[in-house]
């Protein structure tokens, strides 16, 4: 079967991972600090802090913003369910902001509408996760101009969208948000086999983020409240409650290894999804995501929207032929988990979720393949 999405791991990937083996720190040690400083660098960002996985990362980001109980925070029902479980984590209230049909995104327009009528209830959330589906920036300049006037704090969910650029800005850069994710799990653009990191340029949240990966415990003898007399020589203290959410050294030699393939390894993703577009564009029943020109996308999916009642034979052919399909995503607010807490509907999530399907888009898919995947898609929908 030939998975929807899969890692691609170099030979030399594999030997880099092998000396970092022989290295005298196997968990967190100076090879984090490298991978850190590689990304920090590579989407623009002041400060990065790597951990276990996006999700870790997520619930880190919203702790370093002070989320906790009595506070609200709002993201896409058309995500993966991390996005909304991080502020659940944090004790706050979790509630939904339609997507736009055309983009998938979070809808800015649906934003506005809801942050009007929050107002006037005194319920504006505290924080916003917005979700760059399959890669394409959301639209970043609106929703940071209403968090802005509303002041609430955005984190970006960018698990998808590590070396995608909004109007030419890297994703990562921060311009439009306090704290922003990605993740390195291993159907990712990058992969670390389980990881996540959080980038900010906000010095204060950078060093939130670091004690609360490690326990909340500091070594630096700066920050030590303690005083001098009553420190052993083995002194280190546990300031705040913390997590062991630690990236070990060995993924983040393999994460720095991937790192430098980046943009081959989306160049190879983005030609896939022309050659699905192109071959698809015979049929007016296919529909893509919309995608800005001034913005490049990490293509980290392939979603097509197709009639929702031939959906699930289309993912049934395409399986007969050795071809695994996926849906992404599964509203998060019609999860069993969540449907003890009363939402609104969310009609174009919901009217997505019954269209939506995602084709093999990876670094290893041949063009004979994307062809072949058309083909059977296009015999559905004669
Ligand atoms: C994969 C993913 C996550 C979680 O990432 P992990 O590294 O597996 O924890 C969160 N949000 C989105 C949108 C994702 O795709």
């Amino acid at each position: 079967m030939i998975p929807y999405s899969t890692q691609d791991i170099k030979l030399l990937d594999q030997i880099r991972v092998f000396r970092a083996l022989r290295n005298p720190l196997l968990t967190q040690g100076p090879e984090v600090d490298k991978f850190e400083k590689s990304v920090a660098d590579y989407v623009g960002a002041g400060y990065a802090v790597a951990v276990n996985s996006a999700t870790s990362a997520l619930h880190l980001a919203c702790l370093a913003l002070d989320l906790g109980p009595g506070d609200l925070m709002w993201t896409s029902p058309i995500s993966f369910v991390a996005s909304a479980n991080c502020g659940l984590y944090c004790g706050a209230e979790v509630d939904f902001v339609d997507i736009d049909p055309d983009t998938f995104n979070m809808s800015p327009k649906q934003l506005k509408i809801k942050l009007v009528a929050a107002e006037k209830v005194g319920r504006l959330p505290k924080v916003l996760v917005v979700v760059h589906l399959a890669g394409e920036p959301c639209e970043m300049k609106e929703i940071a101009a209403l968090a802005r006037k509303y002041s609430i704090k955005i984190i970006e969910d960018a698990s998808h969208a590590l070396g995608s650029k909004y109007l030419g800005i890297s994703v990562g850069d921060c311009s439009f948000s306090e704290i922003t994710v990605f993740s390195f799990h291993a159907v990712k653009n990058i992969t670390t086999g389980e990881g996540g990191m959080a980038v900010t340029n906000d010095s204060r949240l950078s060093s939130k983020l670091k004690a609360l990966r490690a326990h909340g415990i500091t070594r630096d003898a700066n920050q030590f409240l303690t005083p001098q007399n009553q420190r052993t020589p083995w002194h280190y203290e546990q300031q705040v409650l913390g997590y062991n959410y630690r990236l070990t050294d060995f993924q983040a030699v393999l994460g720095k290894s991937q790192l430098q393939t980046l943009k081959t390894r989306n160049a190879r993703r983005q030609q896939i999804l022309k050659l699905y577009r192109k071959e698809l564009s015979s049929s007016s029943l296919v529909k893509f995501q919309s995608l800005k020109p001034n913005n490049l996308s990490a293509t980290h999916l392939a979603i097509i929207l197709v009639p929702a009642d031939l959906r699930d034979a289309i993912a049934h052919g395409l399986a007969q032929k050795g071809y695994a399909t996926n849906l992404h995503y599964f509203p998060i607010h019609l999860q069993p988990f969540y449907q003890s807490i009363k939402f609104r509907i969310f009609p174009n999530a919901e009217a997505f979720s019954k269209k939506a399907l995602s084709i093999p888009c990876h670094t290893k898919l041949k063009r004979r393949q994307v062809k072949e995947i058309s083909k059977t898609v296009l015999n559905y929908l004669r």
